[in-house]
């Protein structure tokens, strides 16, 4: 692999620093994935091993995606599933979940950070929280889907433990006992986690939700993150429904409960957070808790809008997932970010979010609700994670403003893409893996796995290889 890389004559390059410094004719120069040189003035540089023009490129830091499910792009689009709301969208897909191995695990990874890769995604989270029986190891399969196809990766050892019969909304056949969940999420831990600056792989660790965990497990995964100093994920505030179950069973708010498990403190990142009062909002703040936004999904599912721009101004790190696939159905990460941003319009007026402060949420902020310092910028020292957008682009032509034009046209696919110095995509193509028989594989797993649903809904299964 070269050790060197130099993109030069960059048309517009977006640092992302705390200025929000817009650059022309610019180049940027990585040795070992660290950013080493940036700027317009082409200095004098050491021997470079490989050159890349970005003369019609608008330039960014690689996006960051916080929060996401990618085995669930084996049941997007799942006709039985698709005018849900959240409760009854997860009764009618855990069934099919259930059938889940380390294979489909592994095939869904491979196609859901190709999306991301190609979209401009360079690191991506997951959460991954359901264990058929038989199947433990289903994140380590994940790990090796990153590893292959070059994408920075924090998966999170999810869980579930509170089934049917003890109240909770998940089936029993998908949950496991504490203990277990436990031991398993310090191997993970023990195994993968590598916390130097520059890491490909974090592990985080992530109770699935107030409805499928008890206020104990998230207790005792949060002394167990302290330990080992890695930090903590979960879905919360998400709907109405969660909520009232929360006061039914508890008798606390949402977010109450997760003070009392010694969650609110700035190791934490939530998914959602739709339903957080005012007040609530605050204690956040003065926290430092991120907050994954995950608009689409939001949408898709009809849950609501999080107060996004009030958690910002209450000092929230506030990035983007693209959440899903099954409630999206995508893993677009520019589109995620156009979501957010027509949004918040809609909600608040032009005005109240600009297409830098978007971008920022899609980048920095969303670095820092990885506890991430080292990515997230094109700065010097920085590492080198770039995606680059082609302006020929038929959606670009005529655009007045190379970064506007990012979030205000039609999402595209990147052109080039850099994943800690490393070309990822080049001329809009994966160059670490095959993609088309991943995905010819991906789409047999998921018929299989969608089964009657996927007939009911009118599809044959015969026009897949
Ligand atoms: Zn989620």
């Amino acid at each position: 692999m070269p050790r060197s890389l130099l993109i030069r004559d960059i048309h517009t390059l977006v640092l992302m620093d705390a200025e929000n410094t817009v650059l022309r004719d610019a180049h940027l120069y990585i040795e070992d994935g660290e950013i080493r040189q940036v700027g317009t003035r082409p200095a004098k540089l050491p021997r470079v091993d490989r050159t890349i023009s970005g003369r019609y490129a608008v330039a960014v830091p690689g996006m960051v995606n916080t929060h996401h499910h990618l085995y669930q792009t084996l049941t997007r689009a799942c006709p039985a599933a698709a005018d849900a709301e959240l409760f009854d969208w997860l009764r009618t897909l855990y069934p099919l979940w259930a059938r889940l191995d380390e294979e489909s695990v592994h095939v869904a990874a491979l196609a859901g950070m190709a999306e991301l890769l190609l979209s401009g995604c360079t690191t991506t989270t997951d959460h991954h929280y359901l264990f058929p029986r038989g199947h433990s190891r289903l994140i380590d399969a994940e790990i090796e889907a990153a590893r292959r196809i070059g994408i920075r990766f924090h998966p999170t050892r999810g869980s579930m433990s509170v089934g049917q019969s003890k109240g909770g909304l998940p089936p029993d056949s998908v949950v496991q006992g504490e203990s277990r969940i436990l031991a398993d999420s310090e191997r993970l831990i023990r195994q993968y986690h590598d916390p130097a600056p520059g890491s490909m792989l974090r592990i985080a660790l992530a109770p699935c939700s107030p409805f499928s965990v008890s206020p104990e497990l998230m207790r005792a995964t949060a002394a167990l993150a302290g330990r080992y100093d890695v930090r903590l994920h979960t879905h919360l505030a998400e709907t109405r429904d969660e909520e009232a179950y929360c006061l039914n069973r508890f008798g606390k708010r949402p977010l109450d409960l997760l003070e009392d498990a010694g969650w609110l403190n700035a190791n934490t990142w939530l998914a959602h957070g739709v339903y957080f009062n005012r007040s609530e909002v605050a204690r956040l703040g003065r926290a430092g808790v991120g907050i994954a936004h995950c608009p689409s999904s939001n949408m898709r599912l009809g849950s609501g809008s999080a107060p996004v721009l009030a958690l910002r101004r209450a000092g929230c790190p506030v990035g983007l997932g693209v959440d899903g696939s099954a409630s999206n159905d995508s893993s677009h990460m520019l589109a995620e970010a156009r979501q957010a941003l027509l949004l918040h319009r809609l909600l608040h007026g032009a005005a109240a979010l600009n297409v830098a402060d978007t971008l920022r949420m899609a980048t920095v902020e969303g670095a820092r609700c990885l506890g991430r310092e080292d990515i997230g910028s094109l700065e010097a020292g920085q590492r080198g994670d770039v995606a680059l957008f082609d302006l020929r682009d038929v959606g670009y032509s005529g655009a007045g403003d190379a970064l506007s034009a990012l979030l205000l046209c039609a999402p595209t696919r990147v052109s080039t893409l850099v994943v800690e110095g490393r070309v990822v995509v080049e001329d809009g193509e994966l160059k670490t893996i095959s993609l088309d028989p991943v995905l010819a594989r991906h789409r047999r797993l998921a018929a299989r796995m969608q089964g009657e649903n996927w007939r009911r809904g009118g599809d044959s299964n015969s026009r897949y290889p």
